[in-house]
């Protein structure tokens, strides 16, 4: 059996087909134009591989209450013309299969509930810096809706002395979580690409501080057994011991649990499935969307 995975994408759709045993064996890419083509040149891909169901993480926000008419819509994003389309209904009407959809981030936390990093515990929080910053979670086996999804990445934070940029980049919000530290917001300070930037520039201690301030809020409101941190500023190996040791220096010993006093670096980690997040966490939810038809 084919089930058809879509990491919906600000720049680029990635395009996968995968088994029963959650194997992608066919992936494309392509880039993300006006909702009209692209919806149509996905549909087209996808109708040619008999898939049996559609499972769908996307950026958003999305609408996610599935009694709402506009149950599977992006709503609102900075990419205007996307503004108020009908992703879902559009990708199921055309395919005629069973489908399901959820943020990028929370097929992320998924595939790693189920597969990955967080496989055999109850709970996690998938967390992606990169264009963006956000945040996926499961709780008690759930995937965490609500009002509308967690948008972590617009939480306020406490904005370091020594930041060239305090006021934050963030359209909406200026100095929130991703206004100062996503990938853009890293460039944008220091004058060049966050890649580009040795591991000792002061960049990363600062954006060290700022993802530690934003594993805190997760740890004293969410309580996740597992923060999984992924997206392509994580690429930096090193952020990970700073991190840990700030989240472990001001959490103080409040928290008297030995994963964050004695053992965390085996619970602020990177994807146990690597890259392969987003997608195996489409191909579950289109596994999902079979089972309830
Ligand atoms: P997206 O969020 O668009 O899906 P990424 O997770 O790759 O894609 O995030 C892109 C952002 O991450 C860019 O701002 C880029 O500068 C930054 N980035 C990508 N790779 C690295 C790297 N190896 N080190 C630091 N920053 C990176
Ligand atoms: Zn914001």
């Amino acid at each position: 059996m084919r089930f058809g995975a879509l990491e919906a994408g600000g720049t680029k759709m990635v395009l996968s087909i995968g088994n029963e045993n959650n194997e992608i064996t066919e992936r494309i890419s392509i880039p993300t134009e006006g909702p009209e083509k692209t919806i149509r040149a996905m549909n087209e891909w996808f109708a040619q591989r008999d898939i049996a169901a559609l499972g769908i993480g996307t950026f958003g926000p999305v609408e996610l209450d599935t009694g709402s008419p506009k149950y599977g819509w992006i709503t609102r994003t900075p990419k205007l013309e996307w503004v108020d389309t009908p992703l879902l209904p559009d990708m199921k009407e055309a395919l005629g299969v069973p489908a399901l959809i959820d943020t990028d981030v929370n097929a992320a936390a998924l595939a790693e509930y189920e597969l990955g990093a967080a496989k055999g515990l109850r709970s996690c929080a998938y967390v992606t810096v990169g264009t963006g910053i956000g945040a996926g979670l499961v709780v008690e086996g759930n995937l965490v809706h609500g009002l509308m999804h967690p948008e972590l990445g617009h939480i306020p934070l406490r904005q370091e002395k020594d930041d060239p940029a305090p006021e934050g980049f963030c359209p909406y919000h200026k100095g929130c979580l991703e206004g100062l530290a996503n990938g853009p917001a890293i460039e944008k300070r220091w004058g060049r690409k966050a890649e580009t930037l040795p591991p000792d520039h002061p960049a990363w201690k600062l954006e060290a501080e700022y993802l530690a301030q934003m594993c805190i809020s997760l740890i004293c409101t969410v309580s996740p057994e597992k923060i999984i941190l992924g997206g392509g500023v994580m690429q930096q190996k090193h952020l990970f011991p700073l991190i840990r040791a700030i989240v472990k220096e001001r959490l103080n010993g409040y928290i008297c649990k030995d994963e964050i006093n004695i053992d965390i670096d085996h619970y602020i980690v990177e994807p146990g499935l690597g890259t392969a997040s987003g997608a195996t966490g489409a191909l579950l939810l289109a596994k999902r969307a079979l089972k309830i038809g």
